[in-house]
């Protein structure tokens, strides 16, 4: 069984973990922009960016592992609007970095008034920078490829929901099917996929969801536009999180097309949106 992770951060693994994930079947990992745990200056984000388009694709290599990521500033960090206006001035150039598929995970973090402005000035820059790279297409262009992170639990009913509201605002401009919103769970799956957005689900060992809950809710809300990820970082977490979920599905029996569509069909499809992203969707033959 092969995986495409979507939502993993390298940069705070080890090598051995490239390892691991290519010895469990993982061929491609997408990566979004995220917080390092303590706030950076903007020139910090800039060696991030360089991190995240330069360094982490040659280490994936070695592993025959396709590295893809997301740029953007993270919502932890957005409270600060001078910041942000400078760390967005230096997004543009590396959108155009041959392993960048949009911008992400922007999103809330305490839903304040800042954050989402500067959410809004991203999905902005995601609209603006379909035009650029067309010189001038026409206006029915779509935009640049989103990944976005809801709150955490307390506020993520509410964060959710505000996200859904900005969004919208945006009218035609934004195309559901181009956005991903992250870590749903079960109070917010349902307004994710019932307004044509794709929906994440994460799978931690000690808070988020677990595999047994995350199987539940594909089974309630159905396997469509639904991704599963680890989102393995520097806190307490497990990149094989998303294998557990797929043998708990396979233990409830679910068929292999259906798991394949979840953990490598679904990630190829929403990613495959941008060019840059180079696995295709499978299909099984039983012979
Ligand atoms: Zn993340």
């Amino acid at each position: 069984m092969f995986f495409i992770d979507p939502h993993i951060h390298m940069v705070s693994r080890t090598t051995a973990d490239y390892e691991l994930l290519a010895l469990s079947g993982v061929v491609a990992v997408s990566e979004p922009a995220f917080w390092a745990g303590f706030d950076r200056s903007p020139a910090g984000f800039v060696d991030y960016f360089r991190q995240l388009t330069e360094f982490e694709p040659a280490r994936a290599a070695q592993f025959g592992i396709d590295h893809y990521c997301w740029i953007c500033l993270n919502p932890k960090e957005a409270e600060d609007l001078g910041k942000a206006r400078e760390v967005l001035a230096e997004i543009s150039r590396f959108l155009d970095q041959p392993n960048v598929l949009g911008i992400g995970e922007i999103g809330l973090n305490k839903n304040t008034a800042n954050e989402a402005k500067v959410f809004q000035q991203h999905v902005q820059m995601a609209i603006d920078a379909a035009h650029r790279q067309a010189a001038g297409a026409s206006p029915a262009m779509p935009h640049a490829l989103i990944l976005i992170h809801t709150p955490h639990l307390q506020d993520k009913l509410k964060g959710t929901r505000l996200i859904l509201e900005m969004l919208k605002d945006f009218g035609p401009a934004i195309d559901p099917g181009r956005v991903l919103i992250d870590h749903v769970e079960e109070h917010t799956i349902k307004l994710v996929k019932d307004a044509g957005y794709w929906a994440g689900m994460t799978i931690y060992p000690i808070s988020k969801a677990t595999p047994q809950r995350a199987v539940d809710m594909m089974e309630m809300y159905g396997p469509e536009r639904l991704c599963v990820n680890a989102a393995a970082d520097w806190g307490v977490s497990d990149p094989l999180n998303t294998h557990r979920t797929m043998h708990e599905a396979r233990r409830r029996g679910h068929p292999l097309p259906v798991l394949l569509d979840v953990f490598y069909n679904n990630p190829a499809r929403f990613f495959g949106q941008n060019p840059r992203f180079k696995p295709k969707p499978m299909q099984v033959a039983m012979l």
